[in-house]
C-alpha cells in the first residue's frame, strides 16, 4: 500500500517510523516532512493545506491512503475534499470530516458536544462582541482564576487564565471587541477553573467502535518546575503513573464511550484519532479539550508502545471494522525529552548543525524541527528533536533519554532536566 502522511513534526516522524514497520506499507511519502522522515521515507515539499497540490501528489504517486498528522488540514476540510472529488473518493483519509474537526476547531462546538452527551466538563458560557456585558456578568458569578478561551484555533495561545476579575474583564474585551486573536476570538468561551492534574487519553475510532491507546502526560512549560511560557511540549511520559486501572475505567465509561456514542448519534463522519485532554479533579476525570489528531510529543511515546500494526489499524478504521482489531501494548514505559533551540518559544536561530545523532544507541531520536542542508542535519524550528527511550519504569526510561541527549550537540540547545519530576 502506498501511503501519504501529511505534516512535518516529531509526531509525523514517529507515525512514519511506526507505519514503516508494517509489511503492508510499500511506499511512504511525507509531505512536507523533515530531515528525519527523509531518511526513512520520501519527502515531498508541498503545503498540506493546499488540497489541489495534495491531489496532484496523490495521483502522481498512486497513493492508496492519506494519514493526516496536524489539525489544520482537518479543520480546513481535507477529508471532505477527498469525499467530494470523483478521482479521490475511493482513497481513505485517516481523520475526521470538517464537521467533526470542529471538536478541535471550535471550543464552543466541543463544549456543546460535551454537555449534550453528558460528558463531565467545566461549567461554561460563550459570548460574542454583542454580548460582552453578559460576559462580564458571568465572570462575576465565578471564582478566580478565570479561564477565557478563544473559540477558534490560535496556535495553542488562545487560552488565558487570569487571577484578577478586572484583568479578566479587560482581556475579555480585548478578545471580543479588539480581536486579540483575530477571528479566532470573535467568540469566547468562559469556563469554571478546574484544579487538578492533567493527562491525555488517545482513542482511535471508526465512528462506530473505538480502541484506547496508552495514556500520556506532557510537559507544556519551557521552564523547570512547570514555569515560564507555554510551548508545544517539552517532553512526555507514558503510561501516566497516577492513571490507575480504576481511574482508566472511569475515563472509558464516562468519557470515551459517550464520546464515540455522541459521534454516532450526531452522525459525525469520523475515522481518526481523538485526543482527549483531561484533568483529574479528586478522583474524577473532566474533559478540558478534544483534539482531532495525535499530540506532539505524546505520539513519540505512544507509538513506540503500540505493538499492533498501525497500517492494519488504519485500514480497519477506513472500512469501519475497527472492532475486529485487538490492540497490543508494550508493557515498558516510554519517555521523550524535547531538545529545543535556545530562546524558544520566543525568538531563536535556525540552521545550527546537529551532530551525534548517529551515536545514540539506547534511544530513538525523532526529528521535529530539522532539515537537511548540504547533507548535514540542521535545526529548522523551535522544537528540534524528541529523544525517546524505553525503560522498565519511567525513571529508567528518563535517565536513558538524558544519557542519549548528552551525545547530541547543536549550538544553544536547551532541554528541561526535570521531565517526570511531579509523578
Ligand atoms: P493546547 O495548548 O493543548 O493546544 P488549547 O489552546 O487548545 O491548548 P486548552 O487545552 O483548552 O486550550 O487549554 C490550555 C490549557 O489551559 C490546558 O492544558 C489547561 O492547563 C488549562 N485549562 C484549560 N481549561 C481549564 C479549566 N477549565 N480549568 C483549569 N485549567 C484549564
Amino acid at each position: 500500500m502506498n501511503i501519504l502522511l501529511l505534516g512535518s513534526g516529531g509526531r509525523e516522524h514517529a507515525l512514519a517510523w511506526k507505519m514503516l514497520q508494517s509489511e503492508k506499507c510499500s511506499k511512504l511519502i511525507v509531505a512536507p516532512g523533515n530531515a528525519g522522515t527523509s531518511q526513512i521515507a520520501k519527502n515531498v515539499v508541498i503545503n498540506p493545506n493546499d488540497f489541489n497540490a495534495v491531489k496532484q501528489l496523490v495521483l502522481a504517486e498512486q497513493i492508496d491512503m492519506v494519514v493526516v498528522g496536524p489539525e489544520d488540514p482537518l479543520v480546513n476540510g481535507v477529508y471532505d475534499f477527498f469525499k467530494n472529488d470523483a478521482e479521490l473518493v475511493s482513497i481513505p483519509v485517516i481523520g475526521p470530516s470538517k464537521y467533526g474537526a470542529q471538536l478541535e476547531g471550535s471550543k464552543e462546538f466541543a463544549k456543546e458536544f460535551l454537555v449534550k452527551h453528558n460528558i463531565p466538563t467545566a461549567r461554561y458560557e460563550s459570548f460574542t462582541a454583542e454580548t460582552v456585558e453578559k460576559g462580564y456578568a458571568f465572570l462575576e458569578t465565578l471564582k478566580a482564576p478565570y479561564v477565557l478561551k478563544a473559540d477558534g484555533l490560535a496556535a495553542g495561545k488562545g487560552v488565558l487564565i487570569l487571577n484578577d476579575l478586572a484583568e479578566a474583564k479587560a482581556e475579555l474585551k480585548n478578545m471580543l471587541v479588539d480581536a486579540k486573536f483575530g477571528s479566532a476570538s470573535a467568540k469566547v468561551v468562559i469556563e469554571e477553573f478546574l484544579s487538578g492534574i492533567e493527562l491525555s487519553c488517545f482513542v482511535l475510532t471508526d465512528g462506530k467502535s473505538y480502541k484506547i491507546l496508552p495514556t500520556a502526560k506532557d510537559y507544556k512549560r519551557i521552564g523547570e518546575g512547570d514555569t515560564g511560557l507555554n510551548t508545544g511540549g517539552m517532553g512526555a511520559v507514558s503510561p501516566v503513573p497516577f492513571a490507575t486501572t480504576e481511574f482508566l475505567s472511569k475515563i472509558e465509561e464516562r468519557v470515551v464511550k459517550p464520546t464515540v456514542a455522541g459521534l454516532q448519534k450526531d452522525t459525525i463522519d469520523y475515522k481518526g484519532f481523538v485526543f482527549i485532554g483531561l484533568i483529574k479533579v479528586g478522583d474524577d476525570p473532566f474533559v478540558i479539550e478534544y483534539n482531532v489528531r495525535m499530540g506532539d510529543p505524546e505520539t513519540e511515546v505512544v507509538m513506540p508502545r503500540l505493538k499492533t500494526d498501525l497500517v492494519e489499524i488504519f485500514e480497519a478504521m477506513a472500512k469501519q471494522e475497527l472492532e475486529k482489531i485487538s490492540i497490543e501494548i508494550d508493557e515498558r514505559a516510554a519517555t521523550t525529552i524535547m531538545m529545543v533551540s535556545g530562546g524558544y518559544p520566543e525568538d531563536y536561530e535556525k540552521g545550527k548543525v546537529i551532530t551525534g545523532i548517529e551515536t545514540v544507541k539506547d534511544s530513538i531520536v525523532f526529528h521535529a524541527g530539522t532539515s537537511l542542508k548540504e547533507n548535514k542535519v540542521v535545526t529548522n524550528g523551535g522544537r528540534v528533536l524528541a529523544v525517546t527511550s524505553y525503560g522498565a519504569n519511567y525513571q529508567e526510561a528518563i535517565s536513558k533519554s538524558y544519557q542519549s541527549i548528552e551525545k547530541i550537540s547543536f549550538e544553544k540547545r536547551y532541554f528541561r532536566k526535570d521531565i517526570g519530576f511531579d509523578l
